[in-house]
C-alpha cells in the first residue's frame, strides 16, 4: 500500500491520555523509519469524556467513523468509575468488540531483558476467544446475560457455538503454525462437559486440519500450575474469553509486569490495538504509567496490517517498535513499575530516540 495507514484515537480513561498518544509517536518514528506512509490519525471521543460531551461512553458517531478507517488505538476505560446508567451498560472495550466482531483477542507474553521477569524465558500467545464464553455481557442481542431471579440468587449465562470456537481454533493454529508449531488447549471439560467440553471438541477437530501442529489440552485450573512451573514449555494457547483473559493476566505478569503485556482484537478484516491492563486510576495524570503495553500493541497492529495490505514495510516498522522498546529495557530506561525512574514521556523518548538512531 502506498497512501499513508488511517488510525483512529481513543484515548479513553485514566492514563489512557498519556499512554496512547506515546504509541502515536513510536508508530510515527517507526514508520518513518522503515520508510512507510505517514499515518492520518484521526481522535475520536470515548470514554468518560465522551459521556460529558456526547451522552455515551462510545458515541455512535464514533463507531461510524472507526468503521471508514484502516484499524484504531484504544486507551484503557474506566468503566466502572462511570455514573449510571453507563456504568450497567455493556463496556466501551466489550461494546467495539461486539460491534465489530473482534473475535480474536492475541496477547503475546514474551519477557524483556531488564524487565524483572518471573520466568524469563516466557515467549508464548494466548489467543482468548473474544465474543461469548462465561463472559454473560457477550452473549446477548439485549440484557447483560445476567439475572437475578430474587435477591439473593444470581444466574450468569454461558454461550459456546461451534462457529465461534472453530474460527478461534484456526486463528490459533495458524498463529502455531508461524510460530514454533505447538498448540494448548484450555479448558474445563471434566466438570463444564456441554459447554467447556464442546470447545475442546471443536478446538481437537479443527487440530487434524493441522497435522504439522502439536496440540495437547490442559484443564484451566491445572493450566496456571504448569504456568508457574514451566511457562517456556508454552506456545500458543487457545482458551475461551474468561479464561483467557486470566490466563493473560498471569502470562503478563511471568513475562514482566501488567504494564508491558499487549494485545490486539482481530476479526478477519479489522484490529483493534488495546493495552491488556486497566485504566490504573491510581497512577494517572501523574507521568507514572508504563506505556510498554500499549506501544507494543500498536506495533501488533502494524504488523497485522502489514500482513493484510502485504506490505512488508509495516511488517518493518513493527519489528522496529518492538526493538526500540526492549532496546530502552536493555539499556536500563525504565518507568517505575518496572523498577526505574523514567516518566511515561521520558520513556517515550528513549524508544523513539533509538528508533530513529
Ligand atoms: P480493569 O478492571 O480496568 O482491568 P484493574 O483495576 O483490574 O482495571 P489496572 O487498571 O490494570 O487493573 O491496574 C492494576 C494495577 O496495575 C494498578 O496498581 C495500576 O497502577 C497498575 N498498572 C496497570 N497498568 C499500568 C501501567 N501501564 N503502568 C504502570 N502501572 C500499571
Amino acid at each position: 500500500m502506498t497512501a499513508g495507514l488511517r488510525l483512529g484515537v481513543l484515548l479513553g480513561d485514566g492514563i489512557g491520555p498519556e499512554i496512547v498518544p506515546a504509541a502515536v509517536r513510536v508508530v510515527d518514528a517507526a514508520l518513518a523509519a522503515a520508510g512507510a506512509a505517514p499515518v492520518e490519525w484521526r481522535e475520536l471521543p470515548l470514554g468518560a469524556a465522551a459521556i460529558d460531551t456526547h451522552g455515551s461512553a462510545i458515541p455512535g458517531s464514533t463507531l461510524e467513523a472507526l468503521a471508514g478507517l484502516d484499524g484504531w488505538l484504544l486507551g484503557p476505560h474506566d468503566s466502572a468509575a462511570y455514573p449510571e446508567p453507563f456504568r450497567s451498560q455493556l463496556n466501551p472495550s466489550g461494546t467495539l468488540r461486539k460491534h465489530f466482531d473482534l473475535y480474536a483477542n492475541v496477547r503475546p507474553a514474551r519477557a524483556f531483558e531488564g524487565g524483572r521477569a518471573i520466568a524469563p524465558d516466557t515467549d508464548l500467545v494466548v489467543v482468548r476467544e473474544n465474543t461469548e464464553g462465561f463472559y454473560a455481557d457477550r452473549n446477548t442481542f439485549a440484557g447483560t446475560g445476567e439475572w437475578m431471579p430474587t435477591p439473593d440468587v444470581a444466574v450468569a449465562m454461558g454461550v459456546f457455538t461451534r462457529r465461534a470456537v472453530e474460527r478461534i481454533a484456526r486463528a490459533a493454529f495458524e498463529l502455531a503454525r508461524r510460530r514454533r508449531n505447538r498448540l494448548t488447549i484450555v479448558h474445563k471439560a471434566n466438570v463444564l462437559q456441554l459447554s467447556s467440553g464442546l470447545f475442546k471438541r471443536v478446538c481437537l477437530a479443527v487440530a487434524e486440519e493441522y497435522p504439522d501442529v502439536v496440540v495437547d489440552d490442559v484443564h484451566i485450573d491445572a493450566m496456571t500450575v504448569h504456568l508457574l512451573r514451566r511457562a517456556a514449555d508454552f506456545d500458543v494457547v487457545v482458551a475461551e474469553n474468561m479464561f483467557g483473559d486470566i490466563l493473560s493476566d498471569l502470562t503478563g505478569e511471568l513475562a514482566g509486569s501488567l504494564g508491558t503485556a499487549p494485545s490486539l482484537n482481530a476479526s478477519d478484516d479489522r484490529a483493534m490495538a488495546q493495552a491488556a491492563h486497566g485504566s490504573a486510576p491510581d497512577i494517572a495524570g501523574k507521568g507514572l504509567a508504563n506505556p510498554v503495553a500499549m506501544v507494543l500493541s500498536a506495533g501488533m497492529l502494524l504488523d497485522w496490517l502489514g500482513t493484510r495490505h502485504g506490505d512488508p514495510r509495516l511488517g518493518d516498522a513493527a519489528v522496529r517498535v518492538d526493538d526500540g522498546v526492549r532496546a530502552a529495557v536493555r539499556d536500563g530506561v525504565s518507568t517505575r513499575d518496572l523498577g526505574g525512574t523514567a516518566s511515561t514521556d521520558e520513556f517515550t523518548d528513549a524508544v523513539v530516540a533509538r528508533i530513529e538512531g
